[in-house]
């Protein structure tokens, strides 16, 4: 007997995948989130042969504009969908904040079955465009058995990168994401899926986190640190306006200037939380005893959005920042 294909449901959000723009060489300027999901399924007739696909439009925007609110019912409708007999999810996403739809999904999700986030670099109406060739790429990694228990993943350019890792790393160029820390995961080629590593951190049912019930998240910002750094004003004023977290981009191993950390200093003394990541692309933070006696966290090698999204979650759990410190250890 033949076996049934997987289940696959794809989840649009919007992004360049769903762009247009009424030149076919022009590859900037197009309106993003224009294009439903129904056409972006036809365009691609070959994802039958590999899956049972639908398709459901959660919403259609540039992903730059992401909201709280649209991670938490992303989040709580892939729950539901994996609770049932659909095999796997694949999500249709700007390229702009993806890395943050994936981390934010990698901690969320409570299910080994495959996540996977595409998008494209040239919108649906260019020569050559890009987002093709991705969803199939997507929707075979998603119905590969090899893909289960891998955490959420990014399909892009035939690659297979793990959400905690996985940044844009390019404006432009259709090979835009790398995983400075860990490397790829693997490889698709020609619908089949090569894995040749692994992510060793804990992700999806393994994390403590559950949005079921959540429909707002606590508010974190990121500021950045700079020669002569005029940002205390602006942690001051993010502080004021209800922030609870703050996520510093530091300067090599997160180091920060003394103008704003003095600042942070004293909200710290009021319950703000600093967690410190670096605005160097690879590697990780590096505390001294002096910093992590005062309560700064280290948020060991996240970039500063990644750092974001687990911070965030992390004060929907606790304030304590040991135990804030020993999720960004483990996630
Ligand atoms: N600005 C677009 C977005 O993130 C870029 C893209 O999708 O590649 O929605």
């Amino acid at each position: 007997m033949l076996e049934a294909k997987p289940k696959i449901v794809i989840l649009a959000t919007g992004g360049t995948i769903a762009g247009s723009i009424d030149n076919e060489l022009e590859t900037t300027g197009y309106k993003a989130g224009v294009i439903g999901i129904e056409t972006l399924i036809k365009a691609v007739p070959q994802i039958k042969d590999l899956a049972q696909v639908s398709g459901e439009q959660v919403a259609n925007i540039d992903s730059s504009n992401m909201t709280d609110e649209i991670w938490l019912k992303l989040a709580k409708k892939i729950n539901e969908l994996l609770k049932k007999d659909i095999d796997g999810v694949v999500i249709t996403h700007g390229t702009d904040t993806m890395e943050e739809t994936a981390y934010f999904l990698n901690l969320t999700i409570k299910s080994d079955k495959p996540v996977v986030l595409v998008g494209a670099m040239r919108p649906a109406s260019a020569m050559s465009a890009d987002g093709p060739k991705n969803l199939y790429n997507a929707v075979a990694l998603a119905a590969s058995k090899e893909a289960k228990n891998k955490g959420v993943m990014i399909a892009m350019n035939d690659k297979i990168q793990g959400a905690r890792d996985a940044s844009k790393t390019h404006t432009l160029n259709v090979d835009a994401f790398s995983s400075p820390n860990f490397g790829n995961l693997g490889y698709i080629v020609d619908g089949k899926v090569f894995f040749y590593n692994t992510n060793l951190k804990e992700h999806t049912k393994k994390t403590p986190f559950d949005v079921s019930k959540l429909d707002t998240l606590p508010k974190v910002d990121i500021l950045y640190t700079y020669s002569n750094d005029g940002n205390g004003v602006a942690a001051k004023a993010l502080f004021e306006n209800g922030t609870k977290g703050l996520v510093i981009a530091g300067s090599g191993a997160g180091s920060i200037h003394q103008n704003q950390k003095e600042v942070l200093k004293e909200l710290m003394k009021q319950g703000l939380k600093v967690a410190i990541s670096s605005r160097v692309v690879a590697g990780s933070v590096a505390l001294s005893k002096d910093d992590k006696d005062l309560g700064f966290i280290n948020t060991q090698g996240l970039n500063p959005q990644k750092a974001r999204v687990l911070l965030m979650l992390a004060l929907t759990k606790t304030n304590d920042i040991n135990t804030i410190q020993k999720y960004f250890e483990k996630y």
